[in-house]
C-alpha cells in the first residue's frame, strides 16, 4: 500500500559544521517531496536575503504579538533577535504532501518534539570541536569575546544532541548526505 503520510524532520548543528552545503544538496536530491521550512525571525536581512525566500522577515512587535496568539510551533531568542515556525505554515506544508525540514537550534527542537511525537531529531555534528573554532577564528570576522560566546552555544547544542533521534558527523560530505538519506527514506518508510 502506498504511504501518503509526510512526515516533519528537525536537523540542528553548530553554524560552520556545513549543515548549509549539506542541507542544500539533499534538498536537490529530495525536490519532488521535500521542503524547507521557511521561519519568522526579527533580525535585519543579510545583504541577498530575501523576504519569504530566506525567512519571513518581521518586526519584535507582530513577533511577540504572534507568541501571545500561540501560532508558533516553536521560537527561541537568539542574539537578541527573535526566531519562529508557525504552526499553520508546517501542517499546510504537511497536508501538500510534503516532507518537511525545520533547520532550527536545539531549543527548539525540543519544543517540537514535544508537542509532534513523531518528528525526527538530526544532529550535525562537527567531526572535531578545535577544528571548528579553528575555522571560526580563520574567519577573522569576530571578536574574541563573540567567538568565545559563539563556542560556548556550540558546546551547549553538542552537549543536547544527547537527546537527539540521530547524530550525523559531517567528516565527509558525501558521507554526510549518505546518512542523510538513509534515515530520511527509512523515517518516511515507517
Ligand atoms: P541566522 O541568523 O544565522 O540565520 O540563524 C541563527 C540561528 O537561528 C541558527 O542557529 C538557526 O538554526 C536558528 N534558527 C533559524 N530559524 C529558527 C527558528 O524558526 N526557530 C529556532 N528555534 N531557531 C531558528
Amino acid at each position: 500500500m502506498e504511504n501518503n503520510k509526510t512526515k516533519l524532520f528537525v536537523i540542528s548543528g553548530p553554524s560552520g559544521v556545513g549543515k548549509g552545503t549539506l542541507l542544500k544538496s539533499f534538498l536537490e536530491k529530495h525536490a519532488k517531496n521535500v521542503r524547507l521550512s521557511i521561519s519568522f525571525t526579527t533580525r535585519q536581512p543579510r545583504e541577498g536575503e530575501i523576504d519569504g525566500v530566506n525567512y519571513f522577515f518581521t518586526d519584535e512587535e507582530k513577533f511577540k504579538a504572534a507568541i501571545s496568539n500561540n501560532e508558533f510551533l516553536e521560537w527561541a531568542k537568539y542574539s537578541d533577535n527573535y526566531y519562529g515556525t508557525k504552526e499553520a505554515y508546517v501542517y499546510k506544508k504537511l497536508s501538500e504532501g510534503y516532507n518537511l525540514i525545520l533547520e532550527i537550534d536545539t531549543q527548539g527542537a525540543f519544543q517540537v518534539k514535544n508537542k509532534i511525537k513523531d518528528a525526527s531529531l538530526i544532529f550535525i555534528m562537527p567531526p572535531s570541536i578545535d577544528e571548528l573554532e579553528k575555522r571560526l577564528r580563520g574567519r577573522n570576522t569576530e571578536t574574541e569575546e563573540a567567538i568565545k560566546k559563539r563556542m560556548d552555544f556550540v558546546k551547549c547544542e553538542i552537549e543536547n544532541s544527547k537527546d537527539f533521534d540521530y547524530v550525523i558527523i559531517n567528516d565527509n560530505i558525501e558521507r554526510a548526505l549518505d546518512e542523510l538519506t538513509f534515515v530520511f527514506e527509512k523515517e518516511i518508510a515507517n
